[in-house]
Formats: structure tokens, C-alpha cells, sequence
């Protein structure tokens, strides 16, 4: 019975699948291609960039234009298609191809449009960049904007997400910056959605976007360039002293991210192992502004810290270098280039401002990581654990002082945003006792926290797959934005045109 069921679910999608497909092919404009399973360019236009999860989807187009992006997703919708809008493809989890079989992908990487308004500072960008082409772009008006440090990632699906990097104290999240977007609703419409008209789609859009539209461009605030960036990194070492003392290091840490680091310092602690060593710790970060102020903003957080580095480095450079530095090999300018793919699974916490983690909380997180081998099948994993928010001087840091209610982010009240990625030692199969050892390691904060009935969330841009949709909106959105999200794609997608494992 149950076969049959499956067969009849194939034969349908099979069927809505060719319906979608003639629909599009009479309609759309030269500027688009549609990618379907028989051709030989499917396989390219599936991958994503965590082989870990690979689906198939019932088609791609790669949209040239705004009116092509409307008869696609009017076509998946009377076709009765979950249309997923895709960007970079570097979800952790891979929903930029749908999470699931059968989707359809609506990929917008050909929408390259950009322009700069001196008037406004703001800059409209095509949804099909790449962060490293967005700051070259920016950088020709000797301008810039908060993003992460992977060049490849896209920004269709960063600036929905959240969109952390290293001057985000300063400037706030990428999502922060955004004041106007250019869209395809659930109907098919294209509009125009900013605080004057349609202001609770941008609402949503700016936070939960792929349950709402496909972005086909965004409007965005900048900045002026730092004149001066300075990196610094402090290794620690393979560290073998005793955990109380690693403990003490993360509660220094945490409560630097609290008072004491200012608004432009972006730094990071990593704890991390390969399969076979010892732990490793790290302090890295950027401080915009002159190299000669580290030493007096990061003495504070050493001193603190109760063991030495064994070797320190620090590079003074201009902002666009940093932004290449930081990209490490990858190029900034990424057109035509393809990012080597990972084999992951990534997870996140954010410990909030208003709960910070206890020393006894700290402790079963260090325990664990001294005491539990890497499990087979993974060649590494690392925990970034960075100063998200918090304040300095009394004044709260950008991305905490952006106003919680002003889009549909959800953790606002971040102090460390912790990122734990686990890498597979075989590329394209993740070994099945990876899930478990990733998850258990987060669980000695996430269980003692709630043990201690305080609040713990999750960043969204490190999706987790395996978190089910209520528990991934009590994670990354909280209850209160959980509530107005459903709302509101009642009223915006009511047939669920957009959907995906995640989706509200
Ligand atoms: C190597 C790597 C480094 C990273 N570094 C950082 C970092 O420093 N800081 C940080 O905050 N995050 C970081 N991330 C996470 C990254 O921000 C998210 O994975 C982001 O969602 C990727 O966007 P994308 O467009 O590349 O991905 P995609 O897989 O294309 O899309 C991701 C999600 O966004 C949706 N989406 C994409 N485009 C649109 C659109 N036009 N309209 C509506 N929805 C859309 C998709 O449907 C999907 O749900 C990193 C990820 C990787 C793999």
C-alpha cells in the first residue's frame, strides 16, 4: 500500500513537473534558461555547495529578468510546484535547491544589476551577487556594508538570513541594512515592497524571505570605507592544560563581548580539533582602525585570559584588502569562478546578552571537548564563537542597538553567535555518527541551559537540517516573530507557493 502511495505521489509530481515545463516554455524571454532533469546541464544546475544534502529538483530556470521570475513562479503555482528561490547556493543545508526532492528553483544569479546613489548613500544590487563582488562593487564609491567573509556566498540568501561579519558590531547585520526590495510575491506579482508600501512584506523579506518571495534586487544603507583595518590572531596552541582553565578563557571571552570590546572590533574564539590531536584555541579578529590601538583594545580580553599564546600575528591593511585577506583563497571578484564544495554539518547557538553562560554550563562544553575523540568519518571540526553584540562604554554595539521589531530577525539579543561545523573526511558522504557527536557537543549548552530555565537561540544562517520547522521558528525567530511570520504568509502566500522544509 504504502509503495503504491509513493508511486502515485511520483506519477503527479512527474505529471505537474511536464505541466510546468510547457507552461515555461512558450513564455519565457531569451534572457532565461530552464534546466530541466533530462539535460545535460541538470547535474551543474542542482549541486550545492554542502554535498552533504544533494536533491532533485522538477526544474531550474536561471531568470534574466524580472518578468521571467514572475511567469516562473505563476507557472509552479498553477502547476502546484514549491517554488524555492536560490541565490549562491551556500545554504549549510542546502534549501537553496528546495531541502527536498521535487522542487522547483528559481535561481536568480543572472540579475547582476548594480547602482549607487550618492544622494541616500544606499546601493541597489541585483539578488544574484556574491558578497565579493558586492564590496568590489561598493568599493568603486569608496564604500562598504556589513557581510560575511566567504566571497562565494550569495547575497540573496545572506541578507534574508541575517548576515554577520566582522563589522557588524560597528554596522550592524547585513539584513539591518536593508531599506527596499524589488520582489515576485506568491500571486507572481513584481513589487516594490519598503516602509511607505507593502512594508510588512519587507518586513518578513528581512529575516524569513524564502517562505515569502523571490528578491529579485535589494536597496541597501553604506558605509565609508575604514580608512585602516588591523588583523589580529593569538594561537594558543594545541592546548592540554586542564579544562578549568579553558573555561576561565571563554568566561574572560564572553564577558569582553559584554562591556569591554568596542563597537569596532569583530573578533572570534575558536576551539577546534582534527581526528587523531588535541584541542586547539584561537583569538583572531579585525579591528577598523589603526594597528596601533590592538594592543590596548585586546590586552584587557589576555589578561584576563589565564595562559599564553605561543605565537601572535597582526597585518595592517586597507578595507578591501582585509576583505580579500579574510576570504582567504578565495578570489573576491568570483564571477565565472566555482567554490570548492564542503561536506558538513553545521549547527549554531546564540548565548544572549540577557543570559549569559554560567560556569557550570561552560564546563560540561569543555569537558566534552577534551574528553570526546573526533568519531569516525570526521576529519575536523571547530567551534567559532563569536562576540555578536553587547555593549561598550555603556553604548550598545550597532547590531544591538538596531531595534528588534524593525524586521523579522530573530536573535537581537545576541551576545556570542556560535557556529560548530563538523567536516567529513570523505567528500560527498557524511559519516551518520557525525549528526549525533555535533549534536550532543551543542547539547551540553543547550540542555544545561534549559536546565537552568534561561533562554537559548539559534542563527539561521547556519541552518540546521534536521531541526523540524516548529523547532527551528522557536530557535531562530522566537515565539512572538514565529506568530506575526504565520500571519503574515497567511496573507502573502495563503496556497504555499513557496515551501521548503523550514518554511513558515
Ligand atoms: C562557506 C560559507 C561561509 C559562510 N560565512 C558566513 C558568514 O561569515 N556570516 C554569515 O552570517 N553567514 C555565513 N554563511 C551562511 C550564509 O549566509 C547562508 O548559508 C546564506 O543563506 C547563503 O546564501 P546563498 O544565497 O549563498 O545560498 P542559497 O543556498 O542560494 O540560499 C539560501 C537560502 O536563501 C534563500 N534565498 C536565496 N536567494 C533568495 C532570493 N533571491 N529571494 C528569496 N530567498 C532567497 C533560499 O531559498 C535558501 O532558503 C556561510 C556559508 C558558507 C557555506
Amino acid at each position: 500500500m504504502l509503495l503504491l502511495t509513493a508511486v502515485a505521489c511520483l506519477l503527479n509530481t512527474v505529471v505537474a513537473a511536464g505541466g510546468l515545463q510547457s507552461c515555461l516554455h512558450t513564455r519565457l524571454s531569451p534572457a532565461s534558461t530552464l534546466v530541466s532533469p533530462s539535460s545535460a546541464e541538470y547535474p551543474n544546475a542542482t549541486v550545492s555547495n554542502n554535498l552533504s544534502w544533494q536533491y532533485f529538483a522538477s526544474a531550474v530556470v536561471f531568470v534574466g529578468s524580472a518578468e521571467d521570475a514572475a511567469i516562473a513562479v505563476k507557472c509552479a503555482a498553477a502547476s502546484k510546484i514549491p517554488v524555492t528561490p536560490r541565490g549562491g547556493r551556500h545554504s549549510y543545508a542546502s534549501f537553496g535547491s528546495g531541502g527536498r526532492n521535487g522542487s522547483f528553483v528559481v535561481d536568480v544569479t543572472r540579475l547582476q544589476s548594480f547602482s549607487y546613489d550618492p544622494k541616500t548613500t544606499y546601493a541597489t544590487v541585483g539578488a544574484g551577487f556574491r558578497l565579493g563582488n558586492l564590496a568590489l562593487a561598493l568599493d568603486a564609491h569608496g564604500r562598504a556594508t556589513p557581510h560575511g567573509t566567504c566571497t562565494f556566498v550569495g547575497i540573496g540568501g545572506h541578507a534574508t538570513c541575517g548576515g554577520y561579519g566582522l563589522t557588524s558590531r560597528l554596522w550592524g547585520l547585513l539584513v539591518d541594512q536593508i531599506v527596499r526590495v524589488t520582489a515576485v510575491t506568491a500571486a507572481g506579482d513584481v513589487v516594490e515592497a519598503s516602509p511607505s508600501k507593502h512594508s510588512d512584506l519587507l518586513w518578513a523579506i528581512s529575516g524569513a524571505a524564502p517562505s515569502f518571495a523571490v528578491v529579485l534586487s535589494f536597496t541597501i544603507r553604506t558605509y565609508p570605507q575604514p580608512a585602516s583595518t588591523s588583523y589580529f590572531d593569538f594561537d594558543f596552541g594545541n592546548f592540554s592544560d586542564t579544562p578549568s582553565l579553558a573555561v576561565k578563557a571563554l568566561l574572560a571571552f564572553q564577558s569582553f563581548a559584554a562591556t569591554s570590546a568596542p563597537p569596532e572590533l569583530g573578533t572570534q574564539f575558536t576551539v577546534g580539533r582534527s581526528a587523531g590531536g588535541t584541542l586547539g584555541l584561537r583569538l583572531s579578529g579585525v579591528y577598523y582602525g589603526v594597528e596601533t590601538a590592538i594592543p590596548t583594545v585586546i590586552q584587557p580580553l589576555l589578561d584576563a585570559i589565564p595562559f599564553s599564546p605561543i605565537s601572535n600575528t597582526s597585518k595592517l591593511q586597507g578595507y578591501m584588502a582585509s576583505v580579500a585577506f579574510l576570504g582567504g583563497d578565495d578570489p573576491v571578484n568570483t564571477t565565472g569562478r566555482v567554490e570548492s564544495p564542503n561536506t558538513a554539518y553545521e549547527k549554531s547557538i546564540i548565548v544572549p546578552t540577557s543570559a549569559p553562560l554560567s560556569e557550570e554550563t561552560w564546563t560540561k562544553f569543555v569537558e566534552f571537548a577534551f574528553n570526546t575523540p573526533v568519531p569516525p568519518g570526521i576529519s575536523s571540526y571547530y567551534w567559532q564563537i563569536d562576540a555578536f553584540g553587547g555593549s561598550y562604554r555603556g553604548k550598545r554595539t550597532a547590531m544591538a542597538a538596531f531595534p528588534s521589531d524593525a524586521n523579522a530577525f530573530g536573535g537581537r539579543d545576541g551576545l556570542l553567535l556560535m557556529q560548530h561545523g563538523t567536516y567529513s573526511d570523505t567528500s560527498g558522504s557524511y559519516p551518520a555518527g557525525g549528526h549525533a557527536f555535533a549534536n550532543s557537543f551543542a547539547g551540553t549548552i543547550t540542555e544545561t541551559v534549559r536546565t537552568e530555565g534561561k533562554k537559548i537561540e539559534a542563527y539561521q544562517c547556519y541552518v540546521d537540517p534536521l531541526l523540524s520547522a516548529d523547532e527551528a521558528h522557536a530557535l531562530y525567530f522566537g515565539h512572538e516573530k514565529t506568530h506575526k511570520l504565520k500571519a503574515l504568509k497567511h496573507k502573502w502566500d495563503p496556497a504555499r507557493v513557496f515551501d521548503y522544509p523550514h518554511a513558515f
